[in-house]
C-alpha cells in the first residue's frame, strides 16, 4: 500500500535537489567554513550562497540573514533579544494561538523572569484583529510576536498590518514565518518587520537548520556563546550540508512557489468538498479566514482524533491532530480552545496538510477511505446518542 503523507506542517519530504546540493557537503566538501585553506574556503563559499539564496526568498540582504537550529532557536533568539533581563522595558505582546516555542518561552518568561505577556485572542474563525495587538501594547512594550500562518489550521494572520503598528508605536516585532514559507510570499523589505523565523524542514529541507531574519540595525543578544561564527551571534561550526540545503529549498520556494501554491489551493479545496460532503456534521475549522493553501483542519464532532489518526495510518493516510508537539496528549489543542470550538468538535480535528508532492489521485483516495473510517467509529461512538439527545 502507498502511503500518502498529509502531515507536511510538521515536517515535509525533503526535495531530491535539496539532497543533491547537500551531498557534497557531506561527502568530500567537508571542510569548516572559518578555515583558511581551500577545503574551508568552499565550504564558506557554500553557506554564503545559501545566505543568499535565503535573503532573495524573503526579500532581505544577506547580511540580515542568521543561520540557527532551526524554528525554535530563532523564535528564542528573537524575543530574548528583545528582553533583556535589565531592559525597562519588560512586556510581551503575542497571541493566544502561537506555536509552543513561543508560547512556552512566553510561559517560562512570565514565571521565572517575571515578565509581563499579553496574549492576544482571536475571532471564532482564528484571526486576529490588528487593533487588538495595538490595544495591549503599552509603554513597556519591548517586543509584539505574531506569527504569519497558524500551524494547526493554517489561518494567516495580519503581520503587515502589525508591523506597521508596532513601527507607529516604535516597539520591536518578531514574527514566526515557519509555516509561510514556500507557501505563501514573504517580503521583509514590504513591511517593517525586526525579525523573522524560518525552519528548513518546513519546506522540503533538512531538519535541524533555520534562519532569523534580523532587520539591519536591530540588536541580537547571542543565546549561544563561543566562535565568531555568524558575526558573532550564534556560536559554533556552522552546519554547512544543511545550511547547504536549506538555501536550495528556498531557491526551489522562489522558483516554483507561485504554482505550487495555486496547485495546493485546487487540492485543498478538493479535499475539503469531497470530506464535506461525504461526512455529515464535519466542518472546517478556519474556513473562511485568509489561509496558507496546504492546510485543512476537519472536525468530526463527538470522535476522538487519536481513534481516527490511527484508523487513517491502517489505511496508509499520514495525517494529525494538529501541532507535532501536543499530538499524544488528550487536552484539545490551544489553538482550536482560543477559536471556541466546542470541545467536542476539537477533540475530534482533524489537520491534514499537504504539499508540492501530494498528487490528485491521493487526494481523492483519502476522500474515499475516510468517511467509511469516520461511519465505523461513530457507529461505536456516543455520537447517536447525543445527536438524537439533541434532537428530542
Ligand atoms: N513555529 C511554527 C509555527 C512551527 O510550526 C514549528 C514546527 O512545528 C516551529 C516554530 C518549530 O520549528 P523547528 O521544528 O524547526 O524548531
Amino acid at each position: 500500500m502507498d502511503l500518502i503523507y498529509a502531515d507536511n506542517n510538521a515536517t515535509t519530504q525533503m526535495a531530491p535537489e535539496v539532497l543533491e546540493a547537500m551531498r557534497p557537503y557531506l561527502e568530500g566538501a567537508y571542510g569548516n567554513p572559518s578555515s583558511l585553506h581551500q577545503l574551508g574556503g568552499q565550504a564558506a563559499e557554500a553557506v554564503d550562497q545559501a545566505r543568499e539564496r535565503v535573503a532573495r526568498l524573503v526579500g532581505a540582504s544577506p547580511s540580515e540573514i542568521l543561520f540557527t537550529s532551526g524554528g525554535t532557536e530563532s523564535d528564542n533568539l528573537a524575543i530574548l533579544s528583545a528582553l533583556a533581563p535589565q531592559s525597562d522595558k519588560n512586556h510581551l505582546v503575542t497571541t493566544a494561538v502561537e506555536h509552543p516555542a513561543v508560547l512556552t518561552l512566553s510561559e517560562h518568561l512570565e514565571d521565572k523572569r517575571g515578565v509581563r505577556v499579553s496574549r492576544v485572542g482571536v475571532a471564532p474563525d482564528g484571526t486576529l484583529a490588528p487593533e487588538a495587538v495595538e490595544k495591549a501594547i503599552d509603554e513597556g512594550t519591548a517586543i509584539v510576536s505574531v506569527m504569519g500562518a497558524n500551524n494547526e489550521t493554517g489561518v494567516m494572520l495580519p503581520i503587515a498590518a502589525i508591523a506597521a503598528i508596532c513601527r507607529e508605536h516604535k516597539v520591536l516585532f518578531h514574527t514566526d514565518a515557519v509555516q509561510l514559507a514556500g507557501k505563501a510570499p514573504i517580503d521583509v523589505s514590504k513591511a517593517r518587520i525586526n525579525f523573522l523565523s524560518l525552519s528548513g524542514h518546513k519546506f522540503h529541507g533538512p531538519k535541524g537548520v533555520g534562519v532569523l531574519y534580523v532587520r539591519k540595525g536591530t540588536r541580537v543578544r547571542p543565546m549561544i556563546r563561543g566562535g565568531s561564527q555568524e558575526r558573532k551571534r550564534r556560536a559554533g561550526t556552522e552546519n554547512v550540508p544543511a545550511i547547504v540545503g536549506m538555501g536550495m529549498a528556498a531557491e526551489l520556494a522562489l522558483r516554483d512557489g507561485a504554482r505550487q501554491q495555486a496547485r495546493l489551493a485546487a487540492l485543498r479545496d478538493r479535499l475539503e468538498q469531497g470530506l464535506l460532503a461525504a461526512c455529515r456534521h464535519a466542518s472546517v475549522n478556519g474556513a473562511g479566514a485568509p489561509r496558507i493553501p496546504n492546510t485543512s483542519n476537519i472536525s468530526f464532532p463527538y470522535l476522538e482524533a487519536e481513534a481516527i489518526l490511527i484508523s487513517l495510518d491502517r489505511e496508509g493516510i499520514c495525517a494529525s491532530s494538529g501541532s507535532a508537539c501536543s499530538s499524544g496528549s488528550p487536552e484539545p489543542s490551544h489553538v482550536l480552545r482560543a477559536m471556541r470550538v466546542p470541545y467536542t468538535h476539537a477533540r475530534g480535528s482533524i489537520r491534514f496538510s499537504l504539499s508540492r508532492y501530494n498528487t490528485e489521485a491521493e487526494i481523492d483516495r483519502i476522500i474515499a477511505q475516510t468517511p467509511r473510517m469516520i461511519a465505523k467509529l461513530r457507529a461505536i461512538t456516543p455520537f447517536k446518542k447525543a445527536e438524537s439527545a439533541k434532537r428530542s
